[in-house]
C-alpha cells in the first residue's frame, strides 16, 4: 500500500537502527513523542523495544481528549442534560468521566448524546431537527479546530439559529512551553506532533530550540517516520545543532495550512487562560468563539456549571501527560483502571497513552521482531 509498505519496510528499519545505535553511546537521550498517535504508533510497533538503552521514549500532551479536565466534562453533561438540547460529539468524548459519570452514562440516563464523525454531522442533525438545540462538544487541537471554524461559520452563513459549539479547543505551544520549562524539566528533545504541524507549520515551534535550547523534529506517524526521527534528533545532538526539522515533509509544509489558519482567525480568539488536565492553567493556550459568534457559542447560550473539578486521587494522568510516568507506573493501571472502567483520561481516548499500552504493551516485544532486531 503507497504511503504505508514503505514506512514498515524491515530493511530499512535497520539501516536507521544502524544509525541510531552509532549515534546514541555519543549522546544518550531522553526524548518525548508530544502527538498521542505517534505514542500509539512506538506501542504497536515495539519501537521502544528496538531502540538502544541510551534512548528513552516518554509520552507528552498531545492527545486531545486526555487533557480535558473534568470540569468541561461537567459543563457537557450539563448540556447534555438541558431540556431540549441534543449534544453531538466524536466516540471517544463519551466516555471521558466528569465527577458524576460520562457521557454515555448520561445518555443511559436519557440525555440526547450522538456520536458524529465531523462537527458538520452535528450541523446538519441541527438543520434535521429545528425543533431540538444542537450542541457540538468541541475537542481537539489545531488539527481539528478549523472543521468546528468552518462548521459555526457555515452555521451563521446559512442562519441555523438551533446549532451551538462547546468550544474546548486548545493550541499546542503553551503546554510544551510548561513542561520544558518546568524546573524539573529532563527533556533533551521532542518528536513534534505532525497532524497540528499540517495546520500551524514549523515556525510556531521557533520558541523551542531559540528560547528552550531544545531541538524539535515533526515526525509522521509510521514506524519508520519515528525511526527517522529518532535520528535526526540524536544527529542535531552530536553535531550540536538545535534546530525545527520536518522529517514529515510528504504533508507538513513550513507555513502549514494557510486556508485553515485562516478560518482559525476567523471564528476563534485566543482565551487568557484555559485549564489543562494535569498541567493546571496556562495562559494563551485556548480558542474560544469571536463575540460576533457569539449566537452559535454554547457557553454565551447556555449557563454552564463552570466548576474547576480535582480529578480522582488515584488518577495519575497528570505525570503521564509530563512525561513523568510511564502508563504502567501508575497504581491503578490495569487494576481499578482499564480501557471498560476507565478513571482517567489516558485509559479512554484512542490516542491515550494508557490505552496504548494496554493494548499494545504486552504484544510490543513480539512485532518488534517483524521489523528489526528486539533490544538485548
Ligand atoms: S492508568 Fe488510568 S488513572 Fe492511571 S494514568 Fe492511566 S488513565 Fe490515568
Amino acid at each position: 500500500m503507497r504511503f504505508v509498505d514503505e514506512y514498515r519496510d524491515p530493511a530499512a528499519a535497520e539501516g536507521l537502527l544502524e544509525r541510531i545505535r552509532a549515534l546514541a553511546p555519543q549522546a544518550p537521550s531522553r526524548f518525548m513523542e508530544v502527538c498521542g498517535g505517534h505514542t500509539h504508533t512506538i506501542y504497536r510497533h515495539g519501537l521502544e523495544q528496538l531502540l538502544p538503552p541510551e534512548v528513552e521514549l516518554v509520552h507528552g500532551p498531545g492527545c486531545p481528549v486526555c487533557v480535558i479536565p473534568m470540569g468541561r466534562v461537567d459543563d457537557a453533561i450539563a448540556l447534555a442534560t438541558t431540556p431540549g438540547v441534543t449534544l453531538a460529539t466524536f466516540g471517544d468524548l463519551l466516555r471521558v468521566p466528569g465527577s458524576t459519570g460520562s457521557l454515555l452514562d448520561a445518555k443511559a440516563r436519557g440525555a440526547d448524546v450522538r456520536v458524529v464523525y465531523s462537527p458538520l454531522d452535528a450541523l446538519a442533525l441541527a438543520v434535521d431537527h429545528p425543533d431540538r438545540e444542537v450542541v457540538f462538544f468541541a475537542v481537539g487541537f489545531e488539527t481539528t479546530a478549523p472543521s468546528t471554524a468552518r462548521t459555526v461559520l457555515r452555521a451563521r452563513d446559512d442562519r441555523v439559529a438551533n446549532f451551538a459549539a462547546f468550544v474546548n479547543h486548545v493550541t499546542i505551544g503553551p503546554p510544551l512551553r510548561a513542561i520544558l520549562g518546568a524546573p524539573d524539566a529532563d527533556l533533551d528533545g521532542l518528536v513534534g506532533p505532525g497532524h497540528v504541524s499540517t495546520v500551524i507549520g514549523l515556525e510556531p515551534y521557533r520558541f523551542v530550540v531559540d528560547e528552550l535550547a531544545t531541538p524539535i523534529v515533526v515526525a509522521g506517524f509510521e514506524p519508520l517516520d519515528l525511526l527517522d526521527a529518532v535520528a535526526r534528533l540524536l544527529a542535531q545532538r552530536v553535531e550540536g545543532r538545535c534546530e525545527v526539522e520536518n522529517q514529515y515533509g510528504r504533508v507538513v509544509r513550513p507555513d502549514g495550512n494557510p486556508v485553515a489558519r485562516a478560518l482559525l482567525d476567523e471564528a476563534f480568539v485566543t482565551r487568557p487562560s484555559f485549564e489543562w488536565r494535569g498541567l493546571g492553567e496556562l495562559p494563551d493556550s485556548g480558542l474560544a468563539l469571536r463575540p460576533e459568534l457569539a449566537a452559535w457559542d454554547a457557553e454565551a447560550r447556555f449557563a454552564l456549571p463552570g466548576r474547576r473539578v480535582a480529578d480522582p486521587r488515584a488518577c495519575q494522568c497528570g505525570q503521564v501527560l509530563r512525561g513523568a510516568l510511564k502508563p504502567w507506573e501508575c497504581k491503578v493501571f490495569g487494576t481499578a483502571c482499564t480501557p471498560e472502567h476507565p478513571i482517567g483520561t489516558c485509559m479512554v481516548s484512542s490516542e491515550g497513552a494508557c490505552a496504548a499500552y494496554h493494548r499494545y504493551g504486552r504484544l510490543s516485544h513480539d512485532v518488534a521482531v517483524t521489523l528489526g532486531r528486539p533490544r538485548a
